[in-house]
Formats: structure tokens, C-alpha cells, sequence
């Protein structure tokens, strides 16, 4: 059934979009992203009074200025893509807060309803909301719903369908925002009126304000449609600007917020809100706050909840780690069972399925972390990591809004550098963004994980939980001091403060939690399935050609039958040399081959941190991906194996082999946590940060540093501990 109408889920982050937006579609629904950034899209379907309706899940945001790419994506859907309803979702329990960013919806002038959610928390809290005042104030239709049980969705379908049916679009509200700045919207009406191609998209009074808000979208398209009048809004802006400087000693902007509240306020206080409780009673998340949040047990507890998130995934994942290890062994051997010797058996067995396996094998891991995280994200325990961290970020000369970059490249370990990267664009001052952009990258992202995990499974796996949760502190320490090198030589500049609102704590659904869980680590599987793959195929071409030249060959083969002839007598030991000599023969090719030779000229630096050329190859591969690590340690050390027959894991073989101990272990995990970004977030930095000159900083720094570092842990571990 074609879609009769596109409605829109807006409002605050935390506001209940999404669980509104699930109730709503179901399981009709599909994720994306925004073209070009890593905003996500969802988009669903649902069906009411027989119509089939659109449903987009508009980003959270607090207003509608460019602040923010997420404002950003919020305002360019209304305006562009100009949905038939607006539904602005809005927190009963925070509503003068929540009721800002309607006040800007009505400005612009959308057709909209405004869904009063959570009217159960407000209740418990004693705050009732009279609704039908709320909407003749506000001259929108104004429904009490609870997303959570679905409670009043149907009434708010219904005010929908009928705001869609009457199909006018409302008239923008005309707020006042003080005598000055009134007095210059009026003094611009003549210049905006002249910009026609404007007014045709946008409404010609919210122009004049998105232009004395200093609104950089809106001024560069006025500057680039229309320089005369432009040049004219921008010199009157200025000067009302430098005006308020003087008499009030406030930027426009804050005016205008000034202004919106006190609206807000106004309306509120008609009669609409009536509370049971007096004002300074404590609720119950302000109590929970009080211990969670307190100077020296909130820290204790955030590293407590975050050692239980990591020996919740590991322990109880290593179930289905080993089902898939054993899974994939079995369909080796298979395959080895039923295709004749020869390039093509090598490619599927040492190129396929040994990368391909190794990398889902995580995918049990990768989801008990990404649910256990979706947990305290849903649960609003992670702004209260935000909160915390701004103290400690501001020392590091980096903003409390670099958390959420840091977090979602894996501080707390699974995320990805790249969103992470995108994630910086809320940062304002970019001094502060750059030093964010340029240290995310050294979080434990998604992809290294089963590197770290691997290696830490294979050389201290009594303490695996605690060894990666230090590996975790250690991200974070070298990334706060590296950002603070920064800011003091390349990057210097003062701090901005920081403004954050703490959503109340809340039982996170299962559905929510799934749905979280099953996004992410479908992003993963997906990238697995394709690039890596791709990758994985192209490396273990790398490492089959060239193919030994002939004489070697021809060595090889005159040696095994050498030794068939005069050990014939001696069963066992003619099969364990022929071992050995199938084992020479693999090295040399390995050596010989394409990468191999890269591996080996840079084993003439690597060895200074005991990483020998094999490693070295999955290193290079690393650039590409951070996955491919695994895959291509998987590949080399399978190559080159003993006894092919028995099929022996990865860690195993890494734990005997003679180049590896765990003081190597521990430079190849330094080495691998610090160096380079992958080449996407390279890429990303680039865009970022308008220049490759950063991209380039980021990656020869990185490796730099990281090589001193596993230079420095493999000197001194080995004259500690290798004697
Ligand atoms: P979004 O950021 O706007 O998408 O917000 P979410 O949909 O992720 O909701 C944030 C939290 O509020 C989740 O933990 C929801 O379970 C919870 N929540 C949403 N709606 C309600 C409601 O009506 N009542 C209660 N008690 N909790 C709700
Ligand atoms: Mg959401």
C-alpha cells in the first residue's frame, strides 16, 4: 500500500522518539544513514484508520539552530522534505525544558502535534499537565501518551490524520524577542523580502532570526544568493549585535532564548502544570544522582559498573565463541576433505573461511558488550559517565562534550573511530574539536577488539576481564595526555564550558535493548561479510605470489624424495620429516611472496620491539581495517604450520610459536592500540578537519609513537622478564 502521508518524530534526545517510533512501526522499519554522514535514519511504517502512514525518527536535538549536524538534519528534513505532521515528542516530566525546542517548531511555522510522553513519570513525580489548556495556549492539538505500554498512541494517530486532513499549513508564531531586537527584525524586512528564494523555503521572519542568532547555514546562503542584501542583514546584525554588547553585555542569541522561555514560562504558568509535591523534594533520580555522581564515589562506581560490563561479556560469551571456533574448524576441514591440493583449496580454507571465521568468531563477544552498553545507555548511566568525565576532560584541555566522540570510538570498547569522528561536530571550538578528532582514534574500537582479545587470550588468559580493562584505562590515559600535549603546543587556546542535561533514570525495555544490540552488531557483520572479506582475499594473494621460482621448487621436491628413499624403513620418523621439510617450504614461500618481502624489509625496524615480519604483514593489513589483523594472523601463522592435520586455534598457535611471548604480546598490543587509524577514519579526519594535512599529522604521529612505545615495552620487558 502506498504511503497517504510522512509524519515526522521530533523532539529532545531522551525524549521517547525512538520507543514511540518502535511501538509505532514494529518491526516495519529500517535503519540508514543520512547521506554522506553517520546521522542515523530509521524510517518505518505503520497502519491507522486503514491509511498506511510514513514514520521518519528524527535525530534528538535541543533546538533548532546549526549548532549541531543533528540540528542540522532535523531542520533540513521539516524544511526540505516538509512532512505532512510534525508529532513533537516531548518529556512531561522535564516540560519547560522540552517545550523550548516546540516553541521553535512553532516559529517555523510546521504542522504539528505535540505528544506529552512519559505522563507516568510525571504523575509519580505529582506534576499533572492539563492538556487541553496546554493546546488552546499553544493553538496545537496536544495528546497525553505513554510510549513505553503504548498508552494514547491511537488518540494521537487520530489528532494526526486530522491535522493532516485539514492540510494547512499553520502561519509561524510571532514571538516578540524585546524591543531592540524587534526593532532590527523590522529594519530587515525590506532586505529579506528581496531575497525571493529564500522566503520561497524558509519563513521570512524566522530568516531575520536564524541571521541575528549568527546561524552559519543561513548566513552563508544569503551570502552566496544574495551578496548585496546579505551584506546589508549581516551589517545590521552586527551592529544591533554590538549594541546588546554594550547595554546588556549578551550575544543576540541569548536574547532570543531569553525571550522563548519566558514565553514558555508564561504559558506554563496559566494553570497547565500543577504540582502536588513542594519544590525542593528531592525525586528519586536526583537521590541516585547525589551518590552516583559525588566526587569520589562516582568514579569508583563508573569503573565498577564498567569491570562488571567486561566480565559480563566475557564470561558468559565464551560459550558461543568456542560452538563458532569449533564451527569454522569443522568446515575446514570439510572443504580440506573434499578439494584436490592447489590454489583454489588455499584460497577457500586460508583466505575465506580462516578470515571470515575469525573474524565472526566475535561476533558473540561483540554483542554481549554492545548489549551490556545499550543497557547503561538506555538506562541514562552514560550521561552520568559524560558528566563525570567533563572534570577530568577540562584538565585535558578537551570539552565535556568530547565524551560521546571518545565513547562511541570505543571507550567503553566496541564502538568505531568513524562516527566517532563525525561525532566531534557538536564541539563548537575548534581548537577543542581538532585536539578530540585527533585522539579519538586511540580508543579500543570494535575492530580491535578481538585483536586485544586474541592476544590477551593467548598470553594471559587467567586474567583476561582484568587485562582488558586495563587496556581500556590505558586507551584512555595516552589519549587524555596526548590531547593535552596538544592543546599545549600545536592546538593551544582556552577551554568553553560545558552545558549537558541529565536524562532521570529509567528500566530499559528488551525490546530496546535488542533492537540496540542487533543494529550494531549487525554493522559489524555486515563489514565483515563485504570489506573484510574483500580484504582478506586480497591479502592472501599478497601472501601465495609470486610463487617460488623454479629451482627452489624443484629443491623442495627433490629433497622429499630424498629423504622417502632413505628413511622408508622408519614410518614415524619419515612422516615428521616430511613435516619439517613441508613446513621450510611454506616459510620460504611465505617469505618469498608479495607481502612477505614488505614484512620482512620492515622486520629490520620492527625487531627493536620483537615484532617479526609475519606479524608485520598483519599489521599492514590493519591499515586497511583493523579486523584484518586477526584475519591475516590467522592466514600467515595457518601457512606456515606444523602439522595441517590437526587443527590447532589461532591463540594456540600463537602461543607456541617461537617468535611470540607475552612480553612480545604486550609491544604488539601497544603497537596495535596506538598506531595509525584505519584508512576510513583517516579519510574522515581529513573531512573533518578540512585539510589533509591533520589526516597526514594523525597517521605518521600515531605509528610514531606507537613504535616507541612497543619499543620501550618490549626493551624493558625483555631485560625484566626474558633473561
Ligand atoms: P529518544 O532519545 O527520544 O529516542 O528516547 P528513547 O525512545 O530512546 O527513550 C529514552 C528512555 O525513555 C528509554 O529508556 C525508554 O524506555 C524511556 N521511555 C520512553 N517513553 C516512556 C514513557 O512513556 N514512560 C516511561 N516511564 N519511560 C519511557
Ligand atoms: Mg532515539
Amino acid at each position: 500500500m502506498e504511503p497517504v502521508l510522512t509524519i515526522a518524530l521530533a523532539g529532545n534526545p531522551n525524549a521517547g522518539k525512538t520507543t514511540l517510533f518502535n511501538h509505532l512501526t514494529g518491526a516495519r522499519q529500517h535503519v540508514g544513514n543520512y547521506p554522506g554522514i553517520t546521522v542515523e535514519q530509521k524510517e518505518g511504517y505503520c497502519l491507522h484508520q486503514g491509511k498506511e502512514v510514513r514514520v521518519i525518527d528524527l535525530p534528538g536535538t535541543y533546538s533548532l539552530t546549526a549548532y549541531s549536524v543533528e540540528e542540522l538534519v532535523a531542520r533540513d528534513f521539516l524544511i526540505n522534505e516538509r512532512p505532512d505532521v510534525v508529532v513533537d515528542v516531548v518529556d512531561s516530566s522535564n516540560l519547560e525544558r522540552n517545550l523550548y525546542l516546540s516553541c521553535q517548531f512553532l516559529e517555523l511555522g510546521v504542522p504539528l502535534v505535540i505528544a506529552l510522553n512519559m505522563i507516568d513519570v510525571a504523575e509519580k513525580r505529582g506534576v499533572t499537565i492539563n492538556a487541553e489548556k496546554l493546546s488552546a495556549r499553544l493553538g496545537v492539538p496536544v495528546v497525553p501518551i505513554i510510549a513505553r505500554s503504548g498508552k494514547g498512541v491511537e488518540e494521537m494517530l487520530d489528532a494526526v490524520l486530522a491535522v493532516a486532513a485539514a492540510g494547512i499549513r499553520p502561519q509561524p508564531a510571532f514571538l516578540s524577542y524585546g524591543a531592540d531586537l524587534d526593532q532590527a527584525l523590522t529594519d530587515m524586512t525590506p532586505d529579506i523580502t528581496a531575497c525571493a528564494d529564500l522566503t520561497a523555503v524558509y519563513p521570512q521572519r524566522w530568516l531575520g532570526v536564524k541571521l541575528l542568532e549568527n546561524d552559519e547555514q543561513i548566513v552563508d546562503k544569503t551570502m552566496e544568493t544574495y551578496p548585496e542584501a546579505g551584506k546589508r542583514l549581516i551589517a545590521r546584525c552586527g551592529t544591533i549585535g554590538q549594541h546588546l554588547q554594550h547595554t546588556l553585555g549578551v550575544y543576540p542569541e541569548a536574547v532570543i532564548a531569553d525571550h522563548r522561555y519566558g514565553y514558555i514560562k508564561s504559558i506554563i504558568h496559566q494553570g497547565v502544570v500543577t504540582r502536588k509535591f513542594v519544590a525542593d523534594r528531592l525525586y528519586a533520580s536526583d537521590k541516585i544522582d547525589k551518590v552516583v555522581t559525588h566526587r569520589v564515589l562516582g568514579p569508583l562506581i563508573m569503573a565498577g559498573v564498567l569491570y562488571c560490563l567486561y566480565t559480563f561479556t566475557f564470561s558468559y560469551s565464551s560459550v558461543p565463541v568456542e560452538w563458532l571456533t569449533e564451527f569454522f574448524a569443522l568446515v575446514s576441514k570439510g572443504v580440506d576433505m573434499l578439494l584436490p591440493d592447489g590454489p583454489f583449496k588455499s584460497l577457500i580454507i586460508s583466505g575465506v573461511i580462516d578470515g571470515v571465521g575469525g573474524v565472526f568468531g566475535f561476533v558473540p563477544i561483540i554483542m554481549f558488550m554492545f548489549f551490556g552498553i545499550a543497557v547503561l545507555e538506555d538506562s541514562g548511566y552514560l550521561a552520568r559517565v559524560a558528566f563525570m568525565m567533563d572534570r577530568i576532560f577540562h584538565f585535558f584541555g578537551l570539552h565535556g562534550s568530547s565524551v560521546m566522540p571518545f565513547i562511541i570510538s570505543g571507550g567503553i570498547a566496541g564502538g568505531c573511530a568513524v562516527p566517532g569522528v563525525m561525532a566531534a561536530r557538536t564541539l563548537r571550538s575548534p581548537k577543542e574539536r581538532m585536539a578530540t578528532l585527533l585522539t579519538v582514534p586511540f580508543m579500543n574500537c570494535g575492530a580491535k577488539l578481538p585483536v586485544l582479545t586474541l592476544l590477551i587470550g593467548a598470553f594471559f588468559s587467567d586474567h583476561q576481564a582484568r587485562y582488558m580493562f586495563l587496556a581500556t584505562l590505558a586507551a584512555w590515559l595516552i589519549a587524555l595526555c596526548v590531547a593535552k600535549i596538544l592543546r599545549l603546543t600545536v592546538l593551544k587556546g582556552a577551554s568553553t564550558p560545558f552545558v549537558m542535561e541529565l536524562p532521570p533514570y529509567r528500566f530499559p525495555t528488551l525490546k530496546g535493548l535488542l533492537i540496540h544490540t542487533w543494529e550494531r552488531t549487525w554493522q559489524y557483520m555486515k563489514k565483515a561479510g563485504t570489506v573484510i572479506l574483500g580484504i582478506s582475499i586480497l591479502i592472501w594473494a599478497m601472501m601465495t605470489y609470486p610463487q617460488l621460482p623454479d629451482n627452489r621448487a624443484a629443491h623442495y621436491t627433490g629433497l622429499r624424495q630424498e629423504t622417502q628413499r632413505t628413511m622408508a624403513a622408519d614410518e614415524a620418523g619419515l612422516a615428521e620429516a616430511l613435516g619439517r621439510i613441508k613446513t621450510e617450504e611454506a616459510q620460504e614461500k611465505l617469505r618469498n611472496s608479495f607481502a612477505g618481502r614488505i614484512g620482512v624489509t620492515l622486520e629490520q625496524v620492527s625487531r627493536w620491539a620483537g615484532i617479526d615480519w609475519r606479524t608485520n604483514i598483519a599489521l599492514i593489513g590493519g591499515f586497511a581495517a583493523k579486523e584484518v589483523i586477526v584475519s591475516t594472523l590467522g592466514t600467515a601463522y595457518s601457512l606456515g604450520e606444523v602439522d595441517p592435520e590437526e587443527t590447532v586455534s589461532l591463540q594456540e598457535r600463537l602461543n607456541k610459536d617461537p617468535n611470540w611471548n607475552p612480553v612480545v604480546a604486550l609491544a604488539v598490543l601497544a603497537f596495535i592500540m596506538f598506531y595509525s587509524p584505519c584508512f576510513v577514519t583517516v579519510v574522515c579526519i581529513a573531512r573533518e578537519s578540512g585539510s589533509w594535512k591533520w589526516a597526514a599529522f594523525s597517521m605518521l604521529f600515531n605509528t610514531i609513537f606507537a613504535f616507541v612505545l612497543a619499543v620501550a615495552i618490549y626493551q624493558i620487558g625483555a631485560l625484566l622478564y626474558l633473561r
